[in-house]
């Protein structure tokens, strides 16, 4: 997956087919490592000019914010919010390949993690949301770094598409399957997800008509899944019957990676 849905389009057999006109397309999966690290170095190099753009923006606004009046403090935000966009895709970009590359296991505290991230959004959202942990949350071998970013994004995204002006109330709840592995929920009461495209949000670069309007990449999802099969788990969502979305997703306790990948076929 992923070459296919690529966005831009390779003519002919690809980056190779440039290099050396007679060569024959590569196989598949050679032809999808070269993009991955192709997306890997691009990506990589975009952020540091990012960053040094991003700094002078906030200078310009410290220092002329006040003395160039209100026209000029529009097209600040206006450049500001491009820049926000082009820097969250570049950074899901980033992870989207990294997630690729050879885990770095440890035993992970899923309790900690989980702290952590709650503790992170209450702090950056603007409406701070409730959230509340329910069940057994225990040590998981994973890769720390990997894993977080999906917590994050998931409660991110229950945070993010709550309506306007409400707090985004979040039930975030675990318990370990008979099989060994943990199933973990993320329910939230926002504007929950079309019956028709819950199958494909796990696609890069799709978006639901009912989130027009809230920021976003479209690959949040993709790269969370990603990540959880890597690990030997899988990841879906179903609707919340409190009304809104009910993301989950399991990963095995034992050694990651060792097992048959997770098989789930009705959780509830
Ligand atoms: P992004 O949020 O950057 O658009 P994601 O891959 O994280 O990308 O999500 C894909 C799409 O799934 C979103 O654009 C949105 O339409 C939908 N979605 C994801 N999470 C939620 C949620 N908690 N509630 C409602 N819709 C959601």
């Amino acid at each position: 997956p992923g070459a296919r849905r690529f966005p831009y389009s390779l003519s002919g057999g690809g980056l190779r087919s440039r290099r050396c006109r007679w060569a024959r397309p590569p196989a598949a999966s050679e032809h999808e490592s070269e993009l991955r690290a192709l997306m890997v170095m691009a990506s990589h190099d975009l952020k540091n000019p990012l960053a040094t753009i991003t700094a002078h923006i906030e200078m310009l606004r410290a220092d002329y914010a006040d003395t160039l009046g209100e026209a000029f403090g529009r097209d600040l935000a206006a450049i500001e919010r491009g820049l926000h966009r082009l820097t969250t895709l570049t950074q899901d970009l980033l992870t989207y390949a990294k997630a690729d590359h050879t885990l770095s296991l440890a035993t992970v505290s899923l309790s900690g993690m989980v702290d952590d991230v709650i503790a992170d959004h209450a702090v950056t959202a603007s409406t701070p949301p409730e959230i509340t942990v329910t069940g057994t949350l225990p040590d998981v071998p994973a890769d720390a770094a990997l894993l977080r970013h999906v917590l994050d994004n998931l409660v991110g995204n229950a945070v993010k598409y709550t309506r306007p002006g409400t707090a985004a109330r979040i039930e975030i709840s675990a318990r370990v399957r008979t099989n060994g592995s943990v199933l973990v929920e993320v329910a939230d009461r926002g504007i929950g997800i079309p019956a028709a495209d819950r199958s494909q949000v796990f696609d890069s670069f799709r978006r639901c008509a009912n989130s027009t309007g809230y920021p976003g990449t479209g690959l949040g999802l993709a790269i969370c899944k990603r990540i959880i099969e890597r690990h030997g788990g899988r990841i879906g969502v179903d609707e919340n019957p409190g009304g809104g979305s009910r993301f989950w997703f399991t990963v095995p306790t034992g050694p990651a990676g060792s097992g048959k990948p997770d098989i789930v076929t009705a959780i509830h």
